[in-house]
Parts: structure tokens; sequence; C-alpha cells
């Protein structure tokens, strides 16, 4: 195994500017590191503790030192993800998703209302027409009665699955119960109820959803990300966390590897990105992800590099982390 000292010793960071503002980010900080398989993604995001970045980091060690399982699959279809924009803003938002016909749409942003959600998600179906798929991610946003609600209303423009309408797995429950006794047929999606929790499995346990979303980097690897999922027993979708190719390769790694892959992935988030590490980014092509390896470009990582300091504080945040593994 790569000993720390090594690891700190190829830690570049870079410092990425999003295209459109996302998770309160104008810019994304990623950390890489190398072992003997090559390049691995550490970056959890900056506010997160050493406990929660050691499981980051224990996902970046697979990849540096083991690398991936088998894959079952070579390419895997992608969702395009819309942010709070606009209705107007969202044919442009969509149109950089080359092909996606699934829209992940953010919903309960901070600051809006029901009625920016409606148009919004209007304005997706109308881009995507009556045969793409519409999902919706709240962010554990709502409170029960406010997500029952509003998922009725956005009912009618025929949604895959509704993903963290709350922010506890009890309430996701309750939601699912509701919508249920009132004939509201949406699946709920359980997405920080699976990475942030202590239990990912509880989900599961209190039936509390249809459809678990999972990260490479949260669960601490691929292999541990495909323990959960068997543990659940429950469909998966394979996300990101405004991964840079090196990231997401990881994310690609675990849904080749699923033995049911029924729902597009949110993988395609390279495109919110306006840089990466790599000449060849891994965005979707036709609405699909090729599933093969990236070739990281140091020439990149020297023209996005981050200031000294930061390089110092990512130096002593992998040392932190890997403290508690
Ligand atoms: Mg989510």
């Amino acid at each position: 195994m790569t000993s720390l000292e090594q690891l700190q010793k190829s830690l570049r960071v870079v410092s990425i500017p999003l295209r459109v503002r996302f998770r309160g980010l104008d810019r994304r900080e990623v950390a890489l590191v190398k072992g003997a398989k090559g390049w691995a993604e550490f970056s959890p995001f900056v506010e997160y503790e050493p406990p929660e970045a050691s499981r980051w980091l224990a996902a970046a060690l697979e990849a540096a030192d083991t690398g991936w399982p088998a894959p079952l699959r070579d390419e895997i279809p992608c969702n395009a993800t819309v942010p709070a924009v606009t209705a107007e803003a969202v044919p442009a938002v969509i149109a950089r998703f080359d092909g996606c016909r699934t829209a992940k749409v953010k919903v309960a942003e901070r600051g809006q209302s029901l009625t920016d959600d409606l148009a919004r998600v209007a304005a997706v179906r109308d881009v995507l027409g009556p045969d793409g798929q519409v999902r919706l991610d709240a962010n554990g946003g709502w409170s029960v009665d406010q997500a029952v609600d509003a998922i009725s209303r956005l009912a009618p423009f025929a949604l895959e699955y509704v993903e963290q309408p709350c922010a506890t797995a009890t309430e996701l429950r309750e939601v699912r119960m509701a919508l249920a006794r009132n004939g509201i047929d949406v699946r709920i999606a359980a997405d920080e109820s699976i990475r942030k929790a202590e239990d990912p499995l509880r989900v599961a346990r209190l039936e509390a959803a249809d459809v678990v979303v999972v990260k490479v980097a949260p669960l601490g690897g691929v292999r541990s990300a495909l323990r959960v999922v068997q543990d659940c027993g429950l469909p998966a979708v394979v996300s990101s966390a405004l991964d840079s190719s090196v990231g997401i390769r990881a994310g690609v790694a675990l849904a080749a590897a699923l033995p049911e892959l029924p729902f597009a992935c949110g993988l395609g988030t390279v495109n919110l990105l306006d840089g990466d590490v790599t000449h060849e980014p891994l965005v979707p092509r036709a609405g699909s992800l090729p599933v093969r390896e990236v070739v990281v470009d140091e020439a990149r990582l020297d023209e996005l590099a981050a200031p000294p300091e930061r390089v110092q504080w990512w130096r002593e945040r992998l040392g932190a982390a890997w403290a508690l593994l």
C-alpha cells in the first residue's frame, strides 16, 4: 500500500471554475494523489471533518493501490443535471449533456418557491419531450407536508423518482407512505440518507425508499459501495460529487460492476466544471459514458494549480484523514 509520505509527496491540488454556481460554489478544489495503479481523486468538500474525509481517502486508496473490479458492461447511461436555474436557462443547460434522455432537476432550493420548481420542471419536460425521464432532487429541503404537497403538484410531469425530499430516513418513509395513501405513484430515492448515514442500510430496513443513490467516495470505495447496494437490496443509481474525470472514473467502475443498472447514472457532471485534469474528459456522448481509463495531463494540473497555501491545507487534511483510517 502507498504510504502517507508517498501520497503527500504525489499530492496535486487543482481549483476548477464551475460553469454554473452549484452547491453554493463558484470553484471546485480537487486533490489528486498517485499510487501503483495511477492517479486517484481525494476531494471531500472543504467543510467536511476528518471522519467523513477519511472515507473519501479510503476510496482514493482503493483507486491508487487496487484498481477496479471487473466491469459487467462497457457503457453507462447518464443523466443531465439541471441546477436551480430559471426556466429560460433550462434548454442551454440540457444541451451541454450530449444526448442525455434523463434529467435530474434541482428543486426545493433555499430562497426559491414551489412556483420556481414547477416552472423549471415544466421547462425540462418540454425540452426532453414525453419519452425523456425527469427525476428531481430536493436535497432534503422539504418538510414531510411540503414534500407531499410539492410531489403531488409535480407528479403530472411524470417523474421517474424524487431524491431525498426530506432530510431524514424517517421522514422519507412518511412521505412514501403518504404518497401511497393518496394514490400518487412516484418513487422515492435516498441519497444523503445513504452517504451521510452512520448506517446506510437503515433506509432499506425502514422501507423509506424505492431507489438508493450511491457515491463511491463517501461510501469508502467501489467495493464498499457494491456491498451497501447488495445489502440494501434496492435498485441503485451511481452518482458523483462534482468530481474531476479521475473521480468520475471510480463512479464508472461502480456502475460497470453493479449486477443491475436500471436507471441512468449521475456521472455526467464533468460538464458542470469549466476545466478538467485530462485532455479527454469523461463526459457523456450520445447519453452514455464509456468504461475506459482516464489519462491525467500534468500540464493541466499546472494550469489549474491551487495556491501553495491551499496545497499545504490539503496535505494536512490528508494526514488527518489518514490517521482515522
Ligand atoms: Mg442528491
